[in-house]
C-alpha cells in the first residue's frame, strides 16, 4: 500500500494555535521574519510557511505536534537550515509550520569519565566542539557548515563531513536521541551505553531520516580523547588513481591516527586561490591533482610530524607523490583546512555549479572520476568538472561548473540531464546517489529508481508507522 498524502491546509488559526503553546514572540508570520527560514544555502527552492515556531522546551515540542497530529498541520523540523537538499524549508503551498530549534541549544550534561556528552538539537555543531574541548574531550564531526548546522540537524541527515575516515559518520557517534514522535509522544531514549541489545535499536531509524519520522529533540554523543598532537600536509599527485595508492600507504602506516584524507583538484586550487580570502597555493608549482592529509597523535606533536614527514619520504620515493608541504605551525595547518573547506564557496563566484554528492568503493574512486568527467565534458563542450572530497570514504562531490562565459540558467537547466549521466555511471559501480547529504527533494524521484520495490515498501511502511497522519516533512524522500 502506497503512502497516502495528507491534503496541506493553509489554516489561518494556525499561528494563533501555536502562539498558546510558545507565546506570540515565538511564532513568526511576517514575510521578513519567515525569509531567513525560507532560503537554503544552494536558493533551489523557494517557499512560504504558514508560521514558523520556536519552541523552547521538549514539551513545548510534545504540545506543537499533538496539536498538528490532530489538525493535520504539516510539520518541517528546521536546525541551522544549511541542507543541501531541500528537506529543510516550507513548500509554496503556505501551508506547512517550520518548526526551528534553535532555541534548544543547551548542553545538558558531559560526563567526562564516561567520554559522553547530552546536548540539545539546537546546540551548534562549533560550540559543542568547544565544550568538548573544554572537557578535555573531542567531539570528532567536522563539515565546512560547523558555524552553523546544529546537531539535531546533523542527525537527521546523518551527516559525514571529515571526520568519517577515523571516527564514522554521525550514526556512529550518536548512544541515544530525545524524540517527540508525529503524535507528540516523547521517547526518552538518551542512553548512553556502548552495549545495548534489547531489541530494535529505534535511534537508528530516526539518524538520517531527514525530519520524516520524527523531531529529535536531544542527543547523548560519544565524545574521544583529544588528540594531543595533530600533523597536516598537503601533498601533489599525478592522478587520483597515485592519490589512492597513496591512501593505502599513509592508512596502513597511520591505522586509525590517519584522521583526514581529502582529494582536490587543480582547478579546486585555482578557485581556492583566485576566491578565498588570503588564500596562497601552497606548493611552488601547478599539479593535477592534491591531497590533504592529516595525522593525529594520541601523545605529542612531534609524533604525528614525524610519522607524517617518515610516510611522505617514503611515498616520494616510491614515486607517488610529486611534491608535498607539511604545515609547520598550527596556524598553517588550519589554513589547509580552511582551503579544503573553502571549496564548496568558491565554486560560487564561477558561476552556476551542477552538484552530485556520491560515492562508490573506494578502489573505484579513480575509473568514476574519469569515465564522469569525461562524459560530462563531451554532452556540455567546456563545463568544469570540480570533483573534491573524501577519498578515504569513496565520496566525491562531483560538482561541475559552467563554461566560462556560459549563460548560468541555460547551463543550470541542464542538471538533470548531467546528473543521469553522473549517476549512471555511480549506478554501474555499485555506488550511491547520495552518500551525505540525503534524498529531501531534491533526490526523490531519483531514489524511486535506485532502490527496489522491497526496500522502498520497508520504508513506506515504517514512515506510516511513525507518522500515520503524513504531518512530518510531507513530500520529502517518499
Ligand atoms: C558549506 C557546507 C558544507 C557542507 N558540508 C557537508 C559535509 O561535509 N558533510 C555532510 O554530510 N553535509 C554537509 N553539508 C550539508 C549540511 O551541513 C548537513 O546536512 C547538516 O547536517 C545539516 O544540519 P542543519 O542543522 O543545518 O540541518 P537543516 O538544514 O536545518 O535540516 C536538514 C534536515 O534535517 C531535518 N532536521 C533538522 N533538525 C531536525 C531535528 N531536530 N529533528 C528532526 N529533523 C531535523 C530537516 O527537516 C531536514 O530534513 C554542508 C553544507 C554546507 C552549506
Amino acid at each position: 500500500m502506497q503512502q497516502k498524502p495528507q491534503p496541506a491546509r493553509a489554516d489561518p488559526d494556525i499561528p494563533a494555535r501555536l502562539a498558546s503553546i510558545v507565546g506570540e514572540a515565538q511564532v513568526l508570520t511576517s514575510e521578513d521574519d519567515v525569509a531567513p527560514y525560507c532560503r537554503e544555502p544552494r536558493d533551489l527552492w523557494h517557499g512560504r510557511p504558514a508560521a514558523v515556531v520556536r519552541p523552547a522546551t521538549t514539551g513545548e515540542v510534545s504540545a506543537i505536534l499533538a496539536f498538528a497530529h490532530a489538525a493535520r498541520v504539516a510539520i518541517v523540523p528546521q536546525g541551522g537550515n544549511t541542507g543541501l537538499v531541500g528537506a529543510q524549508v516550507p513548500d509554496e503551498s503556505g501551508a506547512e509550520v517550520v518548526l526551528s530549534l534553535e532555541r534548544m541549544r543547551a548542553i545538558r550534561d558531559i560526563d567526562p569519565d564516561g567520554a559522553t556528552m547530552i546536548a540539545e538539537a539546537g546546540a551548534v555543531l562549533e560550540e559543542l566542539h568547544a565544550a568538548a574541548e573544554e572537557a578535555g574531550l573531542f567531539f570528532p564531526l567536522s563539515l565546512g557548515a560547523q558555524g552553523s548546522c546544529r546537531i539535531g540537524g546533523n542527525i537527521a541527515t546523518n551527516a559525514g563531513g571529515t571526520g568519517v575516515l577515523a571516527y564514522g559518520n554521525t550514526r556512529d557517534l550518536v548512544l541515544g536521541l530525545e524524540v517527540v514522535l508525529a503524535d507528540g509522544r516523547v521517547w526518552n531514549g538518551l542512553r548512553r551505553l556502548r552495549k545495548d541489545n534489547t531489541g530494535y535499536d529505534l535511534k537508528h531509524l530516526f539518524i538520517g531520516s531527514e525530519g520524516t519520522l520524527g523531531v529529535v529533540t536531544a542527543a547523548a554523543l560519544r565524545l574521544f580523547p583529544a588528540p594531543k598532537g595533530r600533523a597536516v600536509a598537503i601533498a601533489a599527485t599525478q592522478s587520483p588513481a597515485e592519490a589512492l595508492t597513496l591512501f593505502r600507504r599513509f592508512s596502513a602506516a597511520a591505522g586509525a591516527n590517519l584522521t583526514g584524507f581529502e582529494l582536490m583538484p587543480r582547478i579546486g586550487m585555482e578557485f581556492i586561490v583566485k576566491h578565498l580570502e588570503g588564500a596562497r597555493d601552497p606548493l611552488g608549482d601547478a599539479y593535477p591533482w592534491y591531497a590533504l592529509i592529516e595525522i593525529s597523535s594520541g601523545r605529542s606533536e612531534e609524533e604525528a610530524a614525524s610519522l607524517m614527514q617518515a610516510t611522505l619520504e617514503e611515498a616520494f620515493e616510491a614515486e607517488e607523490l610529486l611534491d608535498a608541504a607539511l604545515a609547520t605551525s598550527l596556524a598553517q595547518a588550519s589554513e589547509f583546512w580552511r582551503m579544503r573547506h573553502g571549496l564548496s564557496e568558491v565554486q560560487r563566484p564561477e558561476g552556476g555549479s551542477i552538484k552530485h554528492d556520491v560515492s562508490v568503493p573506494v578502489a573505484k574512486v579513480p575509473e568514476f572520476l574519469e569515465r564522469a568527467s569525461a562524459a560530462v565534458t563531451e554532452r556540455i563542450a567546456g563545463a568544469r568538472p570540480v570533483p573534491f572530497g573524501h577519498l578515504g570514504d569513496g565520496n566525491i562531490h562531483f560538482n561541475v561548473s559552467q563554461p566560462v562565459g556560459a549563460d548560468k540558467a541555460a547551463f543550470l537547466a541542464r542538471w538533470d540531464e548531467v546528473a543521469a549521466i553522473v549517476h549512471g555511471i555511480v549506478m554501474e559501480l555499485s555506488g550511491s546517489i547520495s552518500a551525505e547529504h540525503g534524498i529531501g527533494r531534491l533526490k526523490r524521484e531519483l531514489l524511486k529508481e535506485v532502490k527496489s520495490e522491497v526496500e522502498l515498501d520497508m520504508m513506506r511502511a515504517i514512515k506510516r508507522a511513525f507518522d500515520p497522519n503524513n504531518i512530518l516533512s510531507p513530500g520529502r524522500m517518499l
